[in-house]
């Protein structure tokens, strides 16, 4: 079964077509939602074919951009006015939860070292049937096996020649007004790494697909709420534990799984840490003109003497954008919750639903409460998952 498609042509033909929805509309969100898109596949087709280049924007074209800069502005600065609001809730939310999750995470080290198993396995290069078996197992065990067949069938996903824009190890290319999409995997090799990568972006387009509100919520939920990764973060899970329960890359998986618990700690306390930082120091949606030292000089009171975290605040702190570190810890948050109730649930996605009704939503802590998510149920997973995982180790 053949992967990847290798003809950007037809990504060349939806860019045209996006050109001329962004014509052809009157409504300006539905301007700023094609053009978001037009922007990132003008960044993303030169990946994937080196010898496509765009040429430089015409003047009609800066006009166009001048109104969604505009819009963009407007949303991006909602987004930091919600921010402010529940900063209070967020540091004391997210306090506690970095304090857990260090704590188990110290468990598992101890453990990992006194098993012997800090060592990785490597990584399997599979051949194309295997990978394609391998999850079109996995999306038949999440109902979600026909609409997979509808992508490799569709030639809808593609392998990046040079590295994706911001190191990205995979992009979903979403055209919001045809509801149509495509996926481009970074350099793409068969293995466990690029699975994962595109289980994730099969979650965005399964929560883009549920996104039932209109073109305006839409483009809020992109630039305003932190709940944009919780699907995407929920079928990364969903898959890892699928691989390690059917003994499938078991091994690949499970260190994967380590790595992630790490990876997403470091999210939740760099957004415990942001909002620390008094508000005035915010410009543009982030704290980027902050150095770490300065964070560090600003936070420090807030940790004891002795806490190793805050000889390592430096190097979480770096370009901050508080939007980027929000939706990924919550995405953590969130994901670990949704992971367990399907899963409960023998894989199927409906208790999904729920959070939909919410989907586009700025943040807030009603909608946490509503969907039964508090710092007590979080904590509890984690401990049980990380227990489980050691289980599964031996
Ligand atoms: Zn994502």
């Amino acid at each position: 079964m053949k992967i990847i498609s290798d003809n950007p042509n037809n990504l060349l033909e939806k860019l045209e077509l996006a050109k001329k929805q962004l014509e052809n509309t009157k409504s300006r969100e539905e301007k700023l939602a094609i053009w978001y898109y037009i922007y990132q596949l003008e960044k993303i087709i030169p990946c994937v074919d080196p010898e496509i280049i765009f040429e430089e924007m015409t003047d009609k074209d800066t006009k166009i951009n001048n109104i969604v800069d505009k819009k963009c502005d407007v949303k991006a600065e909602k987004m930091i006015k919600n921010f402010i609001i529940y900063k209070d809730f967020h540091k004391c939310f997210l306090e506690g939860i970095q304090r857990k999750n260090a704590h188990e995470l110290r468990s598992l080290n101890r453990y990992l070292e006194n098993n012997d198993m800090n060592t990785y396995s490597s990584i399997t290069d599979l051949s194309e049937d295997d990978y394609y078996n391998i999850l079109f197992e996995f999306m038949n065990k999440i109902g979600l096996a026909k609409y997979f067949d509808r992508y490799i069938k569709g030639k809808r996903i593609y392998s990046s020649e040079k590295a994706l824009v911001n190191g990205a190890s995979a992009v979903l290319l979403y055209n919001p007004i045809t509801k149509d999409s495509d996926i481009v995997v970074d350099r793409m090799e068969y293995d466990i790494f690029t699975m994962c990568s595109l289980t994730h972006e099969f979650g965005h387009i399964y929560d883009m697909n549920h996104f039932s509100r209109g073109i305006e919520c839409y483009n809020n939920h992109t630039f305003q709420t932190f709940n944009d990764e919780a699907v995407s973060k929920t079928f990364e899970r969903l898959f890892l534990d699928y691989l390690i329960e059917n003994n499938v890359l078991k091994e690949e998986a499970r260190d994967i799984l380590f790595d992630i618990y790490d990876g997403n700690y470091q999210f939740i306390l760099t957004s415990y840490i942001i909002s620390l930082i008094p508000d005035k120091y915010i410009i543009d949606g982030s704290y980027t003109n902050l150095s770490p030292t300065k964070i560090y000089k600003l936070v420090e009171r807030h940790f004891s003497r002795n806490d190793p975290i805050k000889r390592n605040i430096n190097t979480y702190c770096k370009n901050i954008n508080i939007h980027e570190i929000y939706k990924y810890a919550y995405g953590d948050i969130l994901s670990l919750v949704f992971k367990g109730r399907i899963k409960e649930d023998n894989y199927n996605l409906d208790s999904l639903d729920e959070f939909f009704e919410y989907r586009g939503e700025p943040f807030s802590p009603e909608i946490l409460k509503k969907l039964g998510v508090n710092k007590k149920t979080y904590v509890k997973l984690y401990k049980k998952d990380i227990e489980l995982l050691k289980k599964q180790s031996n």
